[in-house]
């Protein structure tokens, strides 16, 4: 709720903070028990760093988290380490999270230990019942990290994630830095563990395309702030904000079954250091007036559940 996460730049011989990178502000959102939510928008959006403010992986700059009740960032280190394995992060990359000597068994099983979730002698068991569950064949415990493809690594990382025991999982891009083909099995093996251990998930990609399997309500972030939230359907079939437009417009589909305008976006995104005064977005949008670079438009409920940020709404 109103969560903000700002990151201070410092500048002159003293290193004075000078301004700040806004790159969560002001963002509000609530994820349903079992639901998938996802946190779509170009690279450098806050998505990510949304994310992982709402697993206080980063401190928030202010607002409140609440998971089952909980006020995240209120916990002790202590207290939000027990919390931990209810709420993990898989990442795009998980070789990067890897420790390259250590076997995948060990990996798993560490995990398990080091939150006290199994005593050694069951750990193995508990290892290979996951590796199981995830698509990895059981002689793959002792490997290494080296020895897996990409899909594989990435079902490594759900692994990882799964054995814990989690009600919430952020996945962060998880199906980016993958082939088209394996993108579908892996989001395959989302949806199938959600459904067998009751997960819920905060799913973010800057691809529409992969959020619509598996989304049933999306948020849309543009320079740090929401324009649009809404379920999966109503947004598919009637992107409200120029920015959703847009980037829905530029996903390819064999059939037209949207009702979609096709807006090309000129121009990169401005600094979230230096964001545009009034509508963040009115720098590129095809439908700016002069009150857009003059007035930021409330993020206001249009219907029933559906918000959007913009005056012509
Ligand atoms: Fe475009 Fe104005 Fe709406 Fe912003 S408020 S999205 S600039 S029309
Ligand atoms: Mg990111």
């Amino acid at each position: 709720h109103r969560l903000k996460k700002y990151y201070p730049i410092t500048g002159g011989l003293l290193g004075r903070t000078v301004g700040h990178v806004k790159a969560v502000d002001d963002v509000s959102f609530s994820i349903k028990k079992g639901e998938t939510f996802g946190l779509v928008g170009e690279s450098g959006s806050g998505k990510s760093t949304t994310g992982r403010t709402i697993l206080r992986l980063l401190e928030k700059t202010a607002g409140e988290v609440r998971f089952q009740g909980i006020d995240v960032h209120a916990l002790s280190k202590a207290e939000l380490r027990a919390l931990r394995p209810r709420m993990q992060f898989i990442f795009q990359d998980p070789y990067s999270s890897l420790n390259p000597r250590i076997r995948i068994g060990e990996a798993l099983g560490e995990a398990l230990l080091d939150h006290g979730l199994a005593a050694p002698a069951e750990a193995r068991e508990r290892v290979l019942a996951v590796m199981e569950l995830c698509g990895l064949a059981p002689y793959h415990i002792d490997r290494y990290p080296h020895e897996f493809s990409g899909g594989q690594r990435q079902r490594i990382g759900i692994a990882r994630a799964i054995i814990l025991n989690p009600d919430f999982i952020v996945a962060d891009e998880p199906v980016s830095a993958l082939d088209v083909s394996i993108q579908a099995q892996i989001i395959n093996l989302f949806a199938e563990l959600q459904e067998q251990q009751q997960l819920t998930y905060l799913f973010i990609s800057h691809d529409l395309s992969v959020v619509e399997h598996l989304c049933s309500r999306i948020g849309v972030m543009y320079l740090g702030s929401l324009v649009e939230l809404s379920s999966r359907d109503e947004l598919f079939a009637e992107p409200l904000h120029p920015y959703t437009k847009a980037l829905l417009s530029s996903v390819p589909l064999p059939i037209p079954r949207h009702k979609r305008e096709r807006i090309v976006l000129q121009g990169d995104m401005p600094s979230p250091a230096n964001p545009p005064a009034g509508c963040k977005f009115h720098t590129r949008c095809p439908y700016a007036m002069e009150l857009c670079s003059e007035q930021a438009p409330a993020f206001r409920e249009v219907s029933r559940d559906r918000f959007v940020a913009c005056h012509l709404v």
